[in-house]
């Protein structure tokens, strides 16, 4: 529609969201579906976050707040970097949006010209290619392959970077993968960016709570603080204490490229919600000793769906250091028939045959950048992952030779 700017037209709807809706239609049409296509944590906000929110309704904080954040949040944000990750940041270093995703897309949008790369390691997480587009930039895919985990390695990625690089995005965990960088994996890579002084670090550190096995998550200031000038740390409350409706992210970093982002969420946004802000600011400052025990139950589950995706003939599944997602492969599927005759030939035609055949939703890894696979978020009841991978090997096993 030539009425569009051409910017828009560049992009597609974010597809996580897209299946999601697909789901939840399906289940409101009364379809047995289980949804394991949106990241989002099933547990509940803990109680005294949500007590936190009340008690700021109450107290009249239901007010426009200061563009970046209020000075409560800030200072709450401030404490987290200080005792987490060993960065010392100062308030006007800080910035809170509505969501972790405003983050990014403040950042992009405040600092891309046309013709100015961003480098982003596939597979990545479905936003991040669109927003450069629509920011005016040019995203440079580099393939991460699952021989190596799916971890970008240094010689990659010093040959991605040219005289246009302006950012490169590391997420680690990342979403669709969970795989994560270990200290000496990112000292590899801050390495490189040491040597390229023109490239600017987007740590988006959303995952950051959710690791297993004893892993120790180390973002690219700590690990170089000679980074720290040129380093944008993101992160959020969605994920660590399931507050994906609160809409609140947050980063660090260098006042000049905070202040740009605040006048950008100044003259669009405002503050995030007031009230939302009570609330993170709450989960920030609060005791953080739940957050083990959720991340038993994730672990459980991660452990449950391995387990049960080996037993699928076809399918290989790495097992990922963090985030509540696993990235099996579907190459084995490729090429196959289903029941009524149509040919896999791809990995979305695999999660479509899986969500109309068994009711199962899922994400094809097209949309994240790395075919042939699919994304699994294990943000469920472990009841639900059990009968989800029960149909998925239903469903494999229908599958005739093509
Ligand atoms: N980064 C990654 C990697 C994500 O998976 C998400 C999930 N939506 C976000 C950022 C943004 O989350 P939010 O806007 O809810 O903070
Ligand atoms: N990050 C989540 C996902 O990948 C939520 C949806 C989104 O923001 O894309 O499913």
């Amino acid at each position: 529609m030539p009425f569009l700017a051409k910017n828009i037209q560049k992009v597609k709807p974010s597809p996580t969201f897209a299946i999601d809706g697909k789901a939840k239609a399906m289940k409101a049409e009364g379809r047995d579906v289980i949804n394991l296509g949106l990241g989002e944590p099933d547990f509940d906000t803990p109680d005294f976050i949500k007590q936190a929110a009340k008690k700021a309704i109450d107290e009249g904080q239901t007010k426009y707040t200061a563009v970046d954040g209020t000075p409560a949040l800030k200072k709450a944000i401030v404490g987290k970097f200080q005792r987490d990750n060993n960065l010392t940041y100062t308030p006007e270093q800080i910035i809170a949006s509505t969501g972790g995703k405003q983050v990014l897309y403040n950042a992009l949008t405040a600092t891309l010209n046309e013709g100015d790369e961003v480098i982003i390691p596939a597979p990545y997480w479905v936003s991040y290619p669109d927003m450069v587009k629509l920011s005016g930039g040019t995203p440079v895919i580099v393939e991460c392959t699952e021989e190596n985990n799916f971890k970008l390695t240094p010689e990659d990625l010093e040959a991605a970077i040219t005289p246009q690089t302006k950012w490169v995005i590391l997420n680690s965990p990342s979403n669709p993968t969970g795989a994560a960088y270990t200290e000496t994996e990112m000292k590899a890579l801050t390495d490189v960016f040491m040597r390229h002084s023109h490239v600017w670090i987007m740590s988006d550190d959303i995952y950051e709570k959710i690791v297993y096995d004893d892993f120790k998550f180390k973002t690219p200031a700590e690990v170089e603080p000679g980074l720290f000038d040129r380093t944008l740390t993101i992160n959020g409350v969605s994920k660590a204490y399931a507050m994906t409706g609160w809409r609140i992210g947050y980063a660090g970093g260098p006042e000049e490229l905070i202040k740009a982002m605040k006048k950008l969420q100044g003259q669009s946004t405002s503050s995030p919600s007031s009230v939302s802000q009570a609330a993170a600011t709450a989960a920030l400052n609060g005791d953080q000793s739940f957050l083990k025990d959720r991340n038993d139950e994730f672990k459980k589950r991660r452990n449950r769906v391995i387990e049960m995706l080996k037993k699928v003939e076809g399918i290989t599944c790495a097992t990922p250091e963090g985030a509540f997602y696993v990235y099996p492969s579907c190459a084995g599927m490729i090429g196959k028939k289903t029941p009524d005759g149509k040919t896999i030939e791809n990995d979305e035609d695999f999660v479509t045959y899986l969500l109309e055949a068994e009711g199962v939703a899922c994400v094809h890894g097209e949309a994240f950048g790395l075919s042939p696979h699919f994304r699994i978020s294990y943000a469920t009841s472990e009841e639900n992952l059990v009968k989800a991978c029960e149909r998925i090997k239903k469903a494999c096993s229908a599958l005739t030779p093509g």
